[in-house]
């Protein structure tokens, strides 16, 4: 008998839930009309779309729903918001984003730069925290956009963006603040009207949070200079081109409605997180968490375990049933570990063991004692064949050493 996977990769994507897939099938089959056309029939895709904006609109405190535009992604949604805050401010050349963004954003900015504009990549510290006064001291007279993430993809680290759009905008308040929120949205409570009433441009994707893939949403504040990215019709009243995605904007909605009554599982995500967090660092030595030290997402644990590789143990725990991720880049072909784990200057014998596990509220506690089960007997038998961990048990030299004493548990 195979063993059931045990899916903690949520933060790759999330498994669609089945209110979200009952809800989209109609707009897959009898309700396919195009929401522009002009006869009876296509009332019903076009107020679908309606009723999901404001489900959208109420997930992220929005103050008004035609503040939200619907995009295909988190990754069309990042490269709208730069560009089209650069556009609505040719007189400004200049952007401040930070080294631990996702490549939606790290890859727009070094387009920028090929395209003239200059870009200043703010670095995080071991615990993946930003230096506000850093922050204050990239701001040029020329800067158009901050794009801060809210949330990091890799270690869960979340960014204090309240704070940091606040800080900006008492700087310079025409500068815009974006803020790539797909990994917070569904997972933390936000608030744009309220608690982020400095932040002007905020991205997301559906298949995050337990909606389709293929389809995103975009806050874009009221008042704010931007210009839209993607032209042709006149579809999200000009904003964003393109007959829209009917049963992903449905979707979408649901998924953020069923987000929105979930909010009561972040604590029992925070206790299956410690739980796991406590017990793999009682039983295994030489392992450490990214981003212990800052807040963090309830949902996403980034280990790193010394003198092991990070694929090799992917590779074991996939054998366990076990689907996860780790923090090195090694499947783009190169041997670096992950930029986030390099920019927080991770040693190399640790980023390199990097392991990514992500919940959901469909993780149950069974399947993290699972791991709490395999997961010590796995590095172990990995360290046992590992050049490295010899030579740090053996032989320690100096920054091993360091380790080897725990110094950074
Ligand atoms: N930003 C972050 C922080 C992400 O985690 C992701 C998805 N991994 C994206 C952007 C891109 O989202 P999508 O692929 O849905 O466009």
């Amino acid at each position: 008998m195979s063993t059931p996977t045990i899916y903690l990769d949520n933060n790759a994507t999330t498994p669609v839930a089945p209110e979200v897939v009952e809800a989209m099938l109609p707009f897959l089959r009898e309700q396919f009309y195009n929401p522009s056309s002009s006869y009876p029939e296509a009332r019903g895709p076009r107020d679908a779309i309606e009723r999901a904006r404001e489900s959208v609109a109420r997930l992220v405190g929005a103050g008004a729903k035609s503040e939200i535009l619907f995009t295909s992604g988190a990754t069309e949604g990042n490269n709208a918001a730069l560009w089209g805050a650069l556009r609505a401010n040719p007189d400004r050349r200049h952007i401040v984003t930070t080294q631990v963004e996702h490549p939606a954003v790290l890859e727009v900015a070094k387009e920028l730069e090929r395209n003239g504009y200059r870009v200043t990549r703010l670095g995080v510290d071991r615990d993946g925290n930003l230096d506000k006064a850093a922050l204050l001291r990239a701001l040029e007279p020329e800067t158009a956009v901050v794009s801060i993430m809210h949330g990091n993809n890799e270690t869960g680290v979340v960014f204090p963006i309240g704070e940091l759009s606040r800080i900006v905008k008492a700087a310079d308040p025409r500068i815009v603040f974006h803020t790539d929120a797909t990994q917070t949205v569904g997972k933390i409570p936000i608030n744009l009207a309220k608690t982020l009433p400095h932040v002007d441009i905020l991205t997301m994707s559906g298949h995050k949070l337990h909606g389709p893939k293929g389809v995103g949403a975009m806050f874009v504040r009221r008042g704010v200079r931007w210009r839209p990215w993607q032209i042709g019709g006149h579809q999200e009243r000009g904003r964003r081109a393109g007959t829209e995605n009917v049963a992903g904007i449905v979707g979408l909605g649901v998924a953020c409605d069923l987000a929105r009554t979930a909010y009561a599982d972040e604590e029992r995500l925070r206790q299956l997180q410690q739980w796991l967090e406590s017990s793999i660092l009682a039983q295994v030595p030489n392992v450490f968490i990214n981003g212990r030290g800052a807040e963090r997402l309830p949902n996403t644990t980034s280990f790193a375990f010394e003198y092991v590789e990070g694929e090799a143990i992917l590779l074991a725990i996939a054998d366990a049933g076990i689907c996860a991720s780790s923090g090195s880049a090694c499947t783009s072909g190169s041997l670096d570990p992950s930029h986030v784990l390099k920019a927080m200057d991770i040693p190399f014998s640790a980023a390199h063991g990097s392991l990514r596990l992500s919940t959901s509220r469909y993780t149950t506690g069974a399947e993290i004692e699972r791991v709490i089960d395999v997961l010590p007997g796995i590095i172990a038998s990995l360290r046992r064949i590992s050049p490295y961990w010899d030579q740090a048990t053996n032989a320690p030299r100096g920054d091993i050493d360091v380790f080897v004493q725990g110094k950074y548990r």
